[in-house]
């Protein structure tokens, strides 16, 4: 998946939860950081980022550590939230994300980024939200 698809994602899931803006800033915050780290610790170097892209930044234990280590601190709690979305759309794809050893990539579907149904799902909870709004209250476009 894109950047640009996870930040969607989390956008719909979070309008989805009901959460705020600040809340939602920071669960798309969150999102971006598995592939940030990727860009930030390759550089300009390609061949180095497809050789740790979805490695150590991709394994979900330490963010669901997090996520549970900050059950008092609910910002940190937003943003390891936002970084696992990431992780398990990322899990779709058949690249995959590392399980059990952080450099060894399994993938539960075969959704390959860019394609229909890549982007469909990115959508999914989006939609979901604007759905669930126009059927609770009323059409805001022709009240
Ligand atoms: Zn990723």
């Amino acid at each position: 998946m894109k950047l640009y698809n996870h930040a969607v994602f989390n956008l719909g899931v979070s309008l989805v939860a009901g959460l705020q803006v600040p809340e939602i800033v920071l669960i798309i915050f969150g999102g971006m950081i598995p592939d940030v780290v990727d860009s930030i610790l390759a550089g300009r170097d390609q061949r180095l980022f497809y050789a740790i892209h979805r490695t150590f930044s991709h394994y979900p234990w330490p963010y669901l550590v997090f996520y549970f280590a900050s059950y008092n601190f609910e910002v940190g709690q937003l943003v390891a939230f936002g970084a696992l979305l990431h992780v398990l759309m990322d899990f779709l794809t058949p690249m995959g994300i590392p399980l059990v050893s952080p450099t060894k990539r399994v993938s539960l579907a075969k959704i390959k980024t860019g394609s229909m149904f890549d982007y469909i799902l990115t959508y999914c909870p989006l939609l979901g939200f604007l759905c669930n709004l126009y059927f609770t209250s009323g059409n805001p476009l022709f009240p």
